[in-house]
């Protein structure tokens, strides 16, 4: 996070709000403080000045009346200059002093050089026509203007209220303005000092608000990065420290629960990774944002490669279908990545997320592996369809074979007995198929468990090729190559038997004239292993490996032809498969083939069950 500026800060706004409330305050106060000490000073100075000048005047009017009547033997003018000198020591805030006659001329004053001088002032003018004056005014003293508080009053006899003459005093009142200016700086000196004194107080109340505020974010960020261990510190109980214990608890809680989705999130996770089926969830719009580990073996994709593309696409499926379209079914889709060699087939299966009835908030697609299921139900079709067909055309023979004789082969002698050979075969062959098809569904049951018993499998052998023997051709040759030592192995007989039937008979059906069928048997460990190899048509290379599935044939004309139903090497199979053993073949195309078979000497408890 990006640290707050200091004059941004909670700090700095509260010093300056603190600093401009002792401002606003020392100036109100400042202001009207002020303003009423000049006044009243003003007020107690002239009140003052008025006083002196009403007992100045009681003495001008006696001396004014001695001057008039002339009772007095000294001179009574000198003894008014003499009266007023006297004032002005008495009151030294008084700077002026005039008293006028009549004439408006000075007959006293405390500056001697005026007397005898005519007065020309207006305010002496207005005091002889009776009117007094008391105001202060801006005179001129040298070359500045003080101001100055002028009494100019008429005097009157005492006795007959007759005018005498007028007193006129001046008291300059710039003191009291320089008292008040004094004043002025003291308080702003106060308000230098007090506002330094708050900005300090500020600053450290400030901080007792901004410290834990300070911590609690703090305590935020490291939350923000995932650590829940750090406390906010609670300094007091005021509201800030209820706000660091609340925050604490808040902590606690937020880390509750984020231990609780992380724990969730944990077991999802395992979940879906130990899935066997793949999960892929997308954004509303389709876009991929989760998928397992399984999604990622079976898409044959990283998750980094498919994170945020978009679903149909990665499914390869965006030509038929677009998030929309997949949203609406219900139905799964069958989704086929088989390969020329490896068949891979996938169930996809498509839900929304979706909150009651809210908006949809994405996709949860499913996939499941439905090779093996797919396969099998292609192999059931198929073999229903290689059923069908191999009783048909028998069927259709043996028809046309009656149908030929109904109309009048019958009678023929020479072809009669031949059609019905025919028929008869074609009856045997289907026997044979449905024999064989039997014995197949008998091993497919579940239930189905060889008849364990002891047996030499040299004498069975021996037996089964000396059959064979008697009923070859004399065209082709056996060499046994079978051990002089009794082999005794625990197997079923009967379907052992029809093992080595199944494969001398096709040794024998795909060998030519003056061919050689080799038998070997001899143990090999805790098993025994049979072969037997003729020097025949042989199966290429590509085939090898399905001749043991059912209806398989390397050339389906001539097998037929040679009444094989390509359910001989199948049954074989299924026999060995249920003995635990094992069954291959080895070919040259055009040389011969030699089919293998081992079979354990024991079979363990579980297999014998
Ligand atoms: P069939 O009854 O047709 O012989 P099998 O299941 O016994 O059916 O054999 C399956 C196919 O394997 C045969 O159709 C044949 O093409 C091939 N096959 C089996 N054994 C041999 C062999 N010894 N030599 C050549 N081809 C063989």
């Amino acid at each position: 996070m990006k640290k707050v500026g200091f004059f941004k800060s909670i700090h700095f706004k509260f010093v300056v709000v603190y600093i401009l409330l002792i401002l606003i305050a020392m100036q109100v106060i400042g202001v009207l403080f002020m303003d009423r000490q000049e006044q009243k000073l003003r007020e107690n100075f002239t009140k003052n000045i008025d006083e002196n000048a009403d007992m100045i005047e009681v003495n001008v009017e006696e001396e004014l009346e001695n001057i008039l009547t002339q009772s007095d033997k000294e001179a009574p003018q000198e003894r008014l200059s003499s009266l007023l000198q006297d004032f002005s020591f008495t009151f030294s805030d008084i700077d002026k002093m005039m008293v006028v006659n009549l004439d408006q001329q000075i007959i006293a004053a405390d500056d001697e050089d005026l007397v005898g001088k005519k007065s020309t002032q207006n305010l002496i003018s207005q005091a002889l026509l009776g009117h007094s004056t008391n105001d202060i005014f801006q005179i001129e003293d040298g070359d500045q203007l003080v101001r100055t508080y002028v009494v100019s009053k008429p005097v009157r006899s005492a006795q007959n209220g007759q005018l005498l003459g007028a007193l006129y005093l001046e008291a300059s009142i710039e003191d009291i303005y320089g008292l008040s200016r004094t004043l002025n700086e003291i308080l702003a000196n106060a308000t230098i000092i007090a506002l330094a004194i708050t900005a300090l107080l500020g600053i450290v109340l400030a901080s007792t608000i901004t410290r834990p505020l300070a911590d609690m974010q703090k305590q935020a960020q490291v939350m923000a990065r995932g650590d829940f261990t750090r406390k906010v510190k609670v300094y007091d109980k005021d509201e800030i420290g209820q706000l660091a214990a609340s925050f604490n608890d808040l902590t606690k809680k937020l880390q509750e629960a984020n231990e609780i989705t992380e724990s969730e999130r944990t077991k999802l996770r395992s979940v879906l990774s130990y899935m066997t089926d793949g999960v892929i969830a997308t954004d509303r719009d389709g876009f991929i944002i989760l998928m397992n580990d399984r999604s990622e073996e079976m898409l044959s994709m990283s998750r980094h490669e498919a994170m945020g593309r978009y679903l149909p696409e990665v499914l390869g499926i965006e030509k038929d279908f677009s998030i929309d379209k997949l949203e609406e079914s219900s139905n799964s889709l069958i989704l086929d990545y088989s390969s020329h060699e490896v068949p891979f087939i996938l169930r996809a299966s498509f839900s929304v997320i979706q909150k009651d009835d809210g908006p949809v908030n994405g996709i949860i697609t499913v996939l499941h592996d439905v090779t093996e299921q797919e396969q099998i139900e292609r192999e059931r079709r198929e073999f229903v369809s290689n059923v069908s067909h191999e009783l048909r055309t028998p069927l259709t023979t043996m028809r046309s074979y009656l149908e030929a004789l109904e109309e009048g082969a019958m009678q023929d002698e020479n072809l009669a007995p031949k059609f019905l050979s025919v028929t008869q075969q074609e009856t045997e062959r289907m026997i044979r198929l449905v024999t064989d098809l039997l014995q197949l569904s008998k091993m497919d049951n579940k239930d189905f468990r060889p008849n364990f018993q002891k047996v030499n499998l040299r004498e069975l052998m021996l037996q089964v090729i000396d059959r064979f023997e008697m009923s070859k051709s004399d065209q082709i040759t056996f060499e046994k190559h079978i051990s002089d030592k009794p082999l005794p192995v625990r197997i079923d007989r009967d379907k052992i038997t029809q093992v080595l039937d199944n494969i001398i008979s096709n040794a024998l059906k795909y060998s030519p004239d003056g061919g050689k069928v080799t038998f070997h048997l001899n143990k090999d460990g805790k098993s025994v292993h049979i072969s037997i190899k003729d020097e025949g048509v042989g199966i290429p290379k590509q085939n090898l490996s399905k001749i043991f599935d059912r209806f398989y044939r390397v050339d389906k004309a001539r097998s037929r032809e040679i009444g094989g139903t390509g359910l001989g090497l199948a049954i074989a199979k299924e026999v060995v498969i249920a003995h635990n053993g094992q069954i291959w073949a080895e070919s040259e195309y055009g040389k011969g083939t030699t089919i293998h078979v081992k079979l354990p000497t024991h079979q363990t408890r579980e297999a014998s069950a």
